[in-house]
């Protein structure tokens, strides 16, 4: 017997109550081996073909037990088992009085171990093989034996059933080490049924909401408008100030309340439709075979559930949600453009004033129109440099002149004239452009105000561009390639690039700053910063946003807001600049607010490089005329 690399003794049991039999016995295992044609024959008629038939008798690998009754025999085939190292062959006699007889003794060690081979050797036929194959089978491992044996046989059976027992170990290992493989395969697929559906389950589902997400939403849609069987609407959600509460009250506020959200809008949802959550705070649901005015009473529903009030936090909270409604009534069309569709009347329903909702009409889509035209205008435009800076200069009130130059960029266009940065700059965003306008900003820039003899220039960076991993590597290129030392720089960025990733801009606003560039928060007051979390920030400017300073005088509001915003910059040792200065009145109550910088038409209209009076380091004029602080306007 083989177990791993260990070759045991072979044991071979012999129980016949004659003593002179037992020596014949001894005799025919102690003997040299029988011929080899002998055992080969024999071996041929035993295992049909003969393959295992050995060549030679060897028995040094066989260990023989000898009894004399029944009852040891068996004794011996139990203890075996026991011991881990059973028998392979017993030469059983069949009378041997007084104990049990070989048909007892084959009847109980069958019991004991039904791989042994039993070899009946008997002189009479006093139990048919076929009575004792019933009690000691399987007949595959039952043989007889006549006495007188040849010595030949004995020693031939002796050794081809050792081996086949062996053989048969060896199989069974082989079967139970493929039967064990196959339970761990089986194990292993059950596992992973089980994981694939749940990654499945999560590929499709959002996890905050447990509702389906954007994907799960395309392909439930799409098979609507496959099979055709009724107009499909699709009804698009967004809430109107989660911003406000993500920012205000904090995340775990914000997830709380997409929570609650969901179970509202599941409890208004159709039998038979879908609702799921396409990401932040925009749902979608997708319903078959309504009618248009159904969609709309639907859509109404939305929007009152939306805008009863959520406890959040033991906080009360109110949001509010427009929605915008797309039918395939008459046409068809795909998912994609149903979502371009409802989309666009989302939109319109935003522009309406929020809190309500908006079927697609044909008409909103000019807009999406316009817009893809702009981008290909513009893309023409990066190519060909078809696009200027000018600047516009940040006055000091003590100093009474420009400390440096807000870049602004101006585009004429063949087909389109003039376009506002306004208009060409959030589609830039949308187009995925941002970056490339982007670095055109800063490269051109950079090099005009490397022209100056002092001033700073300050550069609008777009969210996408302050997002993007290039914008430091970009400026400090540019900067280096026209000698302009980093602190004469200037980035303003938009609170929607501060808190669309918070600690993302943290780092980058800090990885500015230690190389000297300076960080303006732009328009302030327009977007959801208060002025607690602005000390988040390392900032070195606020800008004031222009709507405020128009309706100085006539807002009190946005003057209490100047004043504080100018005291708490104090303190946390800020710049403050106001925006949009138009007016003398203006000048003189900002200055009585404490703000001491000013940009604005008062003073002067942006201008092209070349035309900016002061600075240029050809013209030589170090020292610039003062600007007339709060007296005169440099432009009308
Ligand atoms: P902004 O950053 O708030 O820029 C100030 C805007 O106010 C400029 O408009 C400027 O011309 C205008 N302005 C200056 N003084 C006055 C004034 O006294 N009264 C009034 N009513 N307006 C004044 P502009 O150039 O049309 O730019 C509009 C916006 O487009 C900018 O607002 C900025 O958000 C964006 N923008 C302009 N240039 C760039 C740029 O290079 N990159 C990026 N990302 N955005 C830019
Ligand atoms: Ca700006
Ligand atoms: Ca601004």
């Amino acid at each position: 017997m083989t177990i791993g690399t260990m070759t045991l003794s072979t044991r071979i049991l012999i129980a016949d109550d004659e003593p002179q039999m037992l020596a014949s016995y001894r005799d025919c295992f102690a003997i040299g081996p029988a011929s080899n044609d002998e055992l080969a024959a024999l071996g041929a008629d035993l295992f049909a073909g003969g393959n295992e038939a050995p060549t030679a008798a060897d028995f040094s690998n066989i260990c023989f037990d000898y009894v004399s009754q029944g009852e040891h025999a068996v004794a011996k085939v139990a203890d075996a088992i026991n011991e881990g190292d059973p028998y392979a062959v017993l030469f059983l006699d069949m009378r041997m009085p007084p104990g049990i007889d070989g048909y007892e003794t084959a009847t109980r060690v069958r019991q004991l171990d039904k791989n042994i081979n039993i070899v009946v050797v008997t002189g009479y036929s006093d139990h048919s093989p076929m009575g004792i194959a019933k009690v000691a089978g399987p007949i595959d491992r039952l043989f007889y034996v006549t006495k007188p044996f040849k010595t030949s046989d004995i020693q031939q059976l002796a050794q081809s059933l050792a081996a086949r027992w062996n053989h048969d170990i060896a199989l069974r290992a082989a079967h139970q080490e493929v039967e064990n493989k196959l339970t761990v395969i089986e194990k292993v697929n059950v596992q992973l049924a089980a994981s694939e559906a749940r990654c499945r389950h999560i590929s499709l589902h959002d996890h905050l909401t447990r509702l389906p997400n954007r994907t799960h939403f395309g392909d439930f849609t799409e098979n609507l408008l496959l099979r055709g069987k009724g107009p499909v609407s699709v009804l698009l959600l967004d809430l109107d100030h989660f911003k406000n509460v993500n920012d205000t009250m904090g995340h775990a506020a914000g997830d709380e309340l997409m929570r609650q959200l969901a179970d509202r809008l599941r409890s208004e949802t159709p039998e038979g439709a879908l609702l799921a959550r396409l990401g932040g705070d925009e749902f979608a649901l997708a319903v078959e075979g309504i009618t248009e005015a159904a969609a709309q009473k639907l859509a109404n529903q939305l929007v009152k559930v939306c805008a009863k009030e959520f406890e959040i936090m033991s906080t009360r909270v109110f949001v509010g949600a427009s929605v915008g409604i797309a039918t395939n009534t008459t046409e068809s069309i795909g998912v994609s453009q149903m979502l371009r569709c409802a989309d666009l009347a989302l939109y319109a329903a935003k522009n309406a004033g929020r809190n309500t909702w908006r079927l697609f009409a044909p008409e909103m889509d000019e807009s999406a129109q316009t817009r893809s035209h702009i981008e290909r205008r513009l893309r023409e435009a990066l190519k060909t440099d078809n696009l200027r800076l000018v600047y516009q200069p940040v006055i000091d009130l003590v100093g009474g002149s420009a400390l440096g130059y807000e870049a602004l960029l101006r585009w004429t266009d063949d087909e389109l004239g003039d376009v506002p940065p306004a208009l060409f700059v959030p589609v830039a965003e949308q187009c995925g452009l941002a970056s490339t306008l982007g670095e055109w900003v800063i490269r051109n820039a950079v090099a005009e105000c490397a022209t100056w003899s002092t001033g700073y220039v300050s550069i609008n960076i777009s969210p996408h561009h302050f997002q993007s991993r290039d914008l430091i590597s970009c400026v400090m290129r540019e900067a280096a390639s026209h000698d302009l030392p980093l602190n004469r720089l200037q980035f303003e960025i938009t609170e929607t690039a501060m808190f669309t990733n918070p600690l993302h801009a943290a780092e980058v606003i800090t990885q500015l700053r230690s190389v000297g560039i300076r960080i303006a928060l732009d328009d302030f007051g327009t977007g959801y910063s208060s002025l607690v979390n602005l000390r988040d920030f390392e900032l070195d400017c606020i800008k004031i946003d222009k709507s405020f300073i128009e309706t100085l005088g006539e807002d009190r509001q946005a003057s209490a807001i100047i004043t504080s915003v100018t005291a708490m910059a104090r303190m946390l040792g800020l710049n403050v600049v106001a925006e949009g200065v138009e007016t003398a009145a203006q000048v003189q109550a900002l200055r009585l607010l404490g703000c001491g910088m000013m940009q604005g038409f008062y003073y002067s209209l942006p201008l092209a490089s070349a035309e900016m009076p002061y600075h240029h380091v050809s013209d030589e004029v170090v020292d610039s005329e003062p600007l007339p602080g709060d007296a005169k306007p440099l432009a009308a």
